[in-house]
């Protein structure tokens, strides 16, 4: 049985007060009903601390992760954080290959697969996205596009892979408020665990957490996560208002 996750991806937004804040804010709107699924929330490399301090407060289990990590463990990287670095202060996850980070900062199949090799040698959980633009969709190219980034991914974890999640993020969606139809994510996640199964086994496919992320907010999780395929959300937008990814994690039933 797979957990559903909820992660909050902030990017590039928030300062140490309003992150401490948020999660004053978040603790209350969700109050003290059980919760049914993990939590994470994925800030700035300045806010980690803050967040983690402010989530621990909280009465629910909330994990704090980066939104980027570099493979090498030192040396003349500048601008670069490691993995060892972010252990440093407690940090066990990172987005790895989002793809703002393809698009704009040159982030290949090649360098998201050395991420998540090094993320698996070290004891760090990466969230591994992968995800078609629209241009590749409307010229039929979907599947062979992420089954690519797939295989890069599932090529360099190897078999040390179970701490490896997954989300599959069209980039026509991001941002756009544009969600790909429930049916429409269902189908390409059942392609990636197809090709999970084919490569690491049916065991280990049945049992990895793959995302969706795409313009979900709280109208439309709900619709989502009834898919077979699909075990959960990496929120952009709507993780930055307490109410709203509240709402979300009350529409996981
Ligand atoms: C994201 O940043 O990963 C994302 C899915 O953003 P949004 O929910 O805003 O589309």
């Amino acid at each position: 049985m797979r957990r559903t996750l909820l992660a909050g991806n902030w990017k590039m937004n928030k300062a140490q007060a309003e992150a401490g804040a948020f999660f004053h804010d978040l603790d209350r709107e969700l109050g003290s009903t059980p919760v049914k699924a993990d939590i994470l929330f994925a800030v700035p490399f300045t806010l980690l601390e803050r967040a983690k301090q402010a989530a621990a407060a909280c009465h629910h289990s909330i994990h704090i992760a980066a939104q980027n990590v570099h493979w090498e463990s030192h040396g003349a990287y500048t601008g670069e954080v490691s993995i060892g670095m972010l252990k440093d202060i407690g940090i066990y996850a990172s987005l790895v290959g989002h793809s703002e980070r393809r698009q704009y900062f040159g982030e290949s199949n090649d360098t998201v697969g050395k991420k998540v090799a090094a993320c698996l040698a070290q004891g760090l959980t990466p969230i591994a996205c992968v995800g078609e633009t629209r241009a590749e969709r409307e010229a039929g190219r979907m599947q062979e596009v992420v089954s690519a980034q797939m295989l890069a991914i599932l090529k360099y974890a190897g078999s040390q892979n179970e701490k490896l999640i997954i989300a599959y993020e069209p980039v026509w969606a991001i941002g756009t408020g544009l969600t790909a139809t429930d049916t429409q994510a269902q189908e390409v996640h059942h392609l990636i665990r197809g090709q999970i199964a084919s490569i690491l086994g049916s065991a280990r496919a049945d049992t990895m957490t793959i995302l969706y992320g795409g313009s979900a907010n709280p109208a439309n999780i709900a619709g989502l996560l009834t898919q077979k395929d699909i075990d959960g959300g990496l929120v952009g937008g709507a993780s930055l208002k307490a109410k709203d990814f509240a709402a979300m994690v009350r529409a996981v039933k």
